[in-house]
């Protein structure tokens, strides 16, 4: 196995697959990153930061892993704990969905299991919130199990390394990848070669300019000896992310402010926000908080003036939320389309969870901002 050919693990030297791994093993051992779950690998800890972890920097993790495990130290703190309260503590982390399968997966454990965790990435991959990749990472980090982890970094690295140039998105690639992985994890050290993959991923073999000269795989990479680093991993062509415009409401009555808690089979479902909705064609969009306002609080409001508008992407889907002044001319707050509905003097409006754009909205009635 040399460089030029293809390090295909179907066809393993394995004089050769063992320097690779004593070459990765120890350059992991001199520059992997501090992180307290790493430097502490108790499988609860390993599982919520593993969470943590997907779609989301190992920077913008850290203080939340560190509040999140003051808040909740065991399984059934996190358990036994109030959904909103979990909430909270994710509060700007984004993709909520992962705090609220934390929360019934950590129900599952105590009722299921006595509080004992899965130990094996099977059976993790039956836990709520965790797939494939995941159930490798917890199960050879926390316990050793020689399993695959395949990752974006780890796709990365692996398509380079045996100069794959196939769609690196698809089913049956990744399927490939995962077994060549399998092929060469150390077993001895597995969740130490996992992690020296990503780790190797994020450093050096970025996804622009890889700095191959200080990578301790580049006698065996394929890409790196055919100058192919930039056509792989091979991707589609993104579509175009779609765009949407949104109202959001600050309605004002006296001292009070309304919010509305989203429902819990909603995108960002138990958070709350100011009520508000998206733009139908052919209505501007202050008409689209008045309807929107009507529909899910069942009251009528008069817009007074707009505080101003707020870009923000999700994964699928980007939005501008137009947030506006108002207040209430007829009827009684109450939820017909939300989850809840509460007037709240605006000092207590950090006790709830919201969503990262409606922090801003936030900040800016904190701040006096001043409506356009
Ligand atoms: S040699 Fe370069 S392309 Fe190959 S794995 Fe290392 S950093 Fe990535």
């Amino acid at each position: 196995m040399s460089a030029g050919s293809p390090v295909m693990m179907s066809r393993v030297n394995h004089s050769e697959i063992t320097l690779l791994r004593r070459a990765l093993l120890r350059w992991f051992d001199r520059h992997r990153r501090p992180m307290p779950w790493r430097d502490d690998p108790q499988p609860y800890k390993v599982w919520i930061s593993e969470v943590m972890l997907q779609q989301t920097q190992v920077a913008t993790v850290m203080p939340y892993f560190e509040r999140f495990i003051e808040r909740f130290p065991a399984v059934a703190d996190l358990a036994s704990a109030d959904l909103q309260d979990v909430l909270a503590v994710w509060q700007g982390l984004g993709y909520y969905s992962r705090a609220r399968n934390l929360h019934k997966a950590a129900a599952i454990v105590m009722r299921e299991r006595g509080g004992v965790l899965p130990r094996v990435a099977s059976d993790w991959q039956t836990v709520p919130g965790i797939g494939p990749y995941a159930a490798g990472a917890i199960a050879s980090i926390a316990f050793g199990e020689a399993v695959p982890a395949v990752d974006g970094n780890v796709v990365r690295v692996f398509t380079r390394l045996l100069g794959i140039r196939k769609d690196s998105t698809k089913p049956a690639v990744r399927r490939a990848l995962t077994g060549h992985v399998a092929a060469v994890i150390t077993p001895r050290r597995a969740g130490d070669f996992n992690q020296a993959v990503m780790e190797l991923g994020a450093l050096v073999c970025k996804p622009r300019n890889p700095d191959c000269k200080h990578c301790p795989l580049e006698r065996w990479c394929v890409a790196s000896a055919k100058g192919l680093t930039t056509q792989i991993p091979c991707r589609p062509r993104r579509k175009p992310v779609p765009h949407i415009d949104v109202a959001a409401c600050v309605i004002r009555r006296g001292d009070w402010v309304l919010i509305s808690r989203r429902r819990p089979d909603q995108m960002l479902g138990g958070l709350w926000e100011f009520p508000g909705g998206k733009q139908e064609p052919g209505e501007t969009i202050e008409e689209t908080a008045v309807r929107e306002i009507a529909e899910e609080i069942g009251i009528e409001i008069r817009v007074t003036g707009k505080l101003g508008a707020i870009p923000h992407a999700f994964s699928h889907f980007k939005m501008t939320l137009h947030v506006f002044e108002c207040r209430p001319v007829r009827g009684r707050a109450r939820a017909v389309t939300v989850d809840a509905v509460k007037w709240v003097a605006p000092p207590d409006l950090r006790n709830y969870p919201f969503p990262a754009a409606d922090l801003k909205i936030l900040t800016w009635l904190e701040n006096d901002h001043v409506a356009s």
